[in-house]
């Protein structure tokens, strides 16, 4: 199940007004705490009393708060109008900007964080991986250019960007960062993207890797020079199975750029308990792996 989902409290903040295209209201009152989540282009908000309103983004038409209107619901201007739209808001009466702000440990459970690990380019990295709702949450297993976890066999008959087998695989691109192709990018929108090798090599490079623990789950965590730190789980890998193997023993996060001699395959990061812990290499991109997202 693919899904982001947030929670807030509108302490110091203004009612937030939702308006549907069908003319209804819904209120957040002040100091109001809910929960918000989206799977696909559904959103369900949660409220205190457990009452759960479940909508389309399409049905939002504008957010206001304090009497002031933001023109449309798609405050962050990516073209979709969904919780990232709402997280924008609500940062903005909260006076806070946690969805612009960057920190170097994942401060707090409104996740995914953009984390400084003081890397040279000034890329930031998630603290958590796609589909997860914790920095130590295995989250989603994609096959690359996938951006659905599919409830089916992992194999080149099932992969979606090949005609069934390996050498009839569809071109889509040498890099696919911030395409529809892009599972960071369309289960996130935009800051988030798909690393590239070349990121990947940045992390590598600048970062120390340790296999440790994170509240008990297997991982890696990557240090900064800045002591920025990120955890990645050992989430594991799905091949011709629908379960996931090597759960806690490996971790294979996709970058987005294709191998360039191979189009059958993509280059990935594997994590495992065996020193250096880290390995930048190729698999097949009908693999079901994790996805770590950037943001630039
Ligand atoms: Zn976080």
């Amino acid at each position: 199940m693919v899904m982001a989902a947030v929670g807030w409290t509108t302490a110091d903040a203004q009612t937030l007004v939702l308006h549907f295209s069908d003319g209804t209201l819904l209120n957040i009152e002040m100091n109001t705490k809910f929960r918000m989540m989206n799977i696909g282009d559904r959103i369900f908000v949660t409220m205190p009393d457990g009452e759960q309103v479940e909508y389309s983004r399409d049905d939002i038409r504008m957010l206001t708060y304090e009497g002031v209107a933001t023109g449309s619901g798609d405050v962050n201007g990516d073209g979709n109008v969904d919780v990232a739209d709402i997280a924008s808001v609500i940062d903005i009466m909260a006076g806070h900007q946690a969805s612009q702000g960057s920190f170097t440990n994942c401060p707090n459970a409104n996740h995914p964080h953009k984390i400084d690990l003081g890397l040279p380019s000034g890329t930031k990295w998630a603290c958590c991986n796609v589909g997860a709702l914790m920095p130590e949450a295995y989250g989603d297993m994609f096959a690359w250019g996938e951006t659905r976890m599919r409830n089916e066999v992992y194999s080149w008959t099932t992969y979606t960007h090949c005609e069934g087998s390996y050498d009839t695989c569809h071109d889509l691109g040498m890099n696919i960062a911030k395409t529809a192709y892009d599972a960071a990018t369309v289960n996130w929108h935009s800051p988030w993207r798909m690393p590239t090798f070349d990121q990947y090599r940045e992390l590598y490079d600048n970062t120390t890797a340790v296999w440790t623990k994170q509240n008990g789950i297997n991982g890696v965590k990557f240090t900064g020079k800045n002591g920025g730190s990120i955890f990645l789980p050992a989430a594991g890998i799905i091949w011709n199975d629908m379960v996931v193997e090597s759960r806690g023993e490996l971790g294979c996060y996709w970058s987005a750029t294709i191998d360039q001699n191979y189009s059958y395959r993509a280059i990935y990061l594997y994590l495992s308990n065996s020193a250096p812990y880290k390995r930048l290499s190729y698999r097949e991109i009908a693999y079901g792996q994790s996805v770590r997202a950037v943001a630039e």
